[in-house]
């Protein structure tokens, strides 16, 4: 209620309630207080509405200079009317007033306008564009809207163009769409790495783990991120229970063991793996992890397994002491070679020498038969360095015939048992079979019965060597066992395995290259057969056997008698 109401109508009301008041002059002053007032009260509501008016245009003015985008109004001439604050700064005004050059120039003239308004219907127009007026040195990007403003017979009255300077959103949008396509970069490459990683972490049989205190778990993972195998601290203590180590001493207090950077190598239960059985050799490595406030809370690591790695270096270090032991064998295989070589030549040039100065038959035969058991012996030594050698550029020849083994054994003993020299020394054979015919290689055979019967007779002093054969099936397969029994030195149980390596002597002294069983192994090898010694230890007496796998084609038993009258022989 204003100022006037106030007034009046209590005035009014108490002359209609009352009728007129006192006396004539006092009527009439109120008649023409009223008057008055009536009069003001047909003056006020127009002055309210200008009033009104003016208040409303100050506020939309307010609103229209403090907008947060720019505007502006032309008129439909294309003349600038106003700009507001915004769209002044967008613009570079020169005053705050307003600005002689767009005071001068047209709306329909200048960029973008003149391509796209129709200077006599304008339309709604909306467009985001470059825009560049050197004169102001403008360089925006703008979003702006044009807007005819009608009235209500449909006249333009005016142009309105609302202006937004959107250079830094769009600075700032390209800044983002970049940096999103640099964090998919990103992303991809440490996509392709974590795989790389996981495939070169696979094939090194390595695995990703990590220890939490907090929740007092170890984790194996698949990669980096996937857990594939999970055990709680106190799970892989019972499983490492029976295992004394370092590894097993940090899982009784973790917190001491991972606080520094570790690495462990160990024997240990198959715990990564399910594909192991046995206990693998593995390599830990891990670092500690702190949180924010640089308290420990676990450690993160690799667990590679080893094991064929091990394997491989063991069987190294046994090829390489091999290597050296056969490097000194053959050392002294060379030292000894002179001195074998030299003795039955020796032995042959000074008996040579002596055959035509001996008078009597007797000696001379005695002196023929010296020279030919150095002959015979520096042959077997050259064949077997020849054999030797030619084992070790090609391997064993076996070319297999048809043949009776019972004739070829029997006259092989015949012939060896004229190495048997000493007294005290009997030469015994067993051939139980008339006939045994079998395809294979017989020359071979008798080059083992040969190299077992000398060796024999080198080693036996007293007593017997016994050679026999006979026919034995192992796994199901046929073949010839022969063996050469005797009683003579013996060979110690440690020193059995090594029997049948190359240049191998129990005792370096006694003549020999340390050649004939290697080479009698290399051709039980290429028969597929198998070769052995048994012996009780040192003064025992040895049998020395091989069995190797033929056909049979034909065989015919002894009968008991002549077994007997063989044994008497
Ligand atoms: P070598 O020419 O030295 O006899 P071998 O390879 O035939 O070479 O034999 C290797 C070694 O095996 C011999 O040096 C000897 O120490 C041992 N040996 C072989 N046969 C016998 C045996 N019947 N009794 C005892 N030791 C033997």
């Amino acid at each position: 209620m204003n100022w006037f109401t106030k007034i009046y109508n209590p005035v009014r009301k108490y002359q209609q309630d009352n009728g007129p008041l006192g006396d004539i002059d006092q009527q009439r002053a109120i008649r023409q207080a009223l008057d008055i007032i009536d009069t003001m009260r047909a003056e006020t509501p127009v002055e309210q509405e200008q009033g009104d008016a003016q208040r409303l245009m100050e506020r939309y003015r307010t609103i229209f200079e403090n907008s947060i985008i720019g505007l502006s109004f032309y008129s439909p001439e294309g003349k600038l009317l106003t700009a507001n604050k915004v769209m002044r700064e967008i613009c570079h005004f020169d005053s705050d007033e307003g600005d002689a050059f767009f005071s001068e120039i047209n709306l329909f003239d200048i960029q973008p306008f003149n391509e796209i308004l129709d200077r006599h219907q304008v339309e709604e127009y909306w467009a985001c564009s470059l825009s560049i007026i050197p004169e102001r040195n403008m360089h925006v990007y703008l979003d702006i809207r044009v807007h005819p403003v009608l009235d209500s017979e449909g006249r333009l009255i005016c142009i309105s163009v609302a202006a937004n300077d959107v250079t830094a959103e769009r600075d700032m949008y390209f800044r983002v769409k970049e940096n999103d396509r640099q964090l998919q970069k990103m992303n991809k490459a440490i996509q392709n790495y974590e795989h790389e990683l996981c495939y070169m972490m696979e094939n090194c049989q390595m695995q990703a783990w990590r220890i939490s205190l907090d929740r007092q778990v170890l984790e194996f993972y698949h990669g980096l991120s996937t857990v594939v195998r999970s055990f709680t601290l106190d799970q892989l203590r019972g499983i490492f229970v029976n295992q004394e180590d370092d590894f097993v001493r940090a899982l009784e207090h973790p917190e001491q063991a991972i606080n520094k950077p570790l690495y462990y190598i160990g024997q240990m239960y198959p715990v990564v793996s399910l594909a192991h059985q046995t206990n693998q050799w593995v390599q830990i490595n891990s670092i500690p992890e702190y949180d924010d406030t640089g308290r420990l809370i676990g450690a993160f690591g690799v667990w590679r397994n080893i094991n064929s790695l091990m394997q491989k270096q063991e069987e190294l270090k046994r090829e390489t002491q091999r290597a050296r032991e056969s490097d000194q064998m053959k050392s002294v295989f060379l030292a000894n070679m002179t001195h074998e070589i030299r003795t039955p030549l020796n032995a042959i040039v000074g008996f040579s020498d002596a055959l035509p100065l001996l008078s009597t038959k007797e000696e001379k035969q005695e002196i023929v038969r010296v020279i030919m058991n150095n002959c015979d012996m520096l042959l077997r030594l050259i064949n077997d360095i020849l054999t030797a050698s030619t084992l070790e550029s090609g391997g064993v020849q076996i070319e297999k015939t048809d043949v009776d083994f019972a004739k070829t054994f029997e006259m092989e003993c015949e012939s060896l048992r004229q190495r048997v020299q000493e007294p005290g020394v009997e030469f015994l054979y067993e051939s139980p079979y008339e006939h045994l015919v079998i395809h294979a290689d017989d020359g071979r055979i008798r080059q083992i019965l040969t190299n077992f019967v000398t060796n024999a007779v080198k080693y036996t002093h007293q007593g017997y060597i016994k050679v026999g054969y006979g026919l034995k099936k192992r796994d199901n397969e046929e073949g010839l066992y022969v063996y050469c029994e005797d009683t003579g030195e013996g060979i110690a149980k440690e020193k059995q395995s090594h029997i049948f390596d190359r240049f191998f002597k129990v005792n370096d002294y006694v003549q020999g290259t340390g050649l004939g069983l290697s080479i009698s192994k290399a051709i039980a090898d290429a028969c597929h057969g198998s070769i052995g010694v048994e012996s009780e230890g040192e003064g025992h007496g040895s049998t020395f056997w091989v069995w190797l796998p033929c056909e049979v084609k034909q065989q015919e038993k002894k009968s008991e008698s002549s077994m007997k009258t063989q044994e008497n022989t």
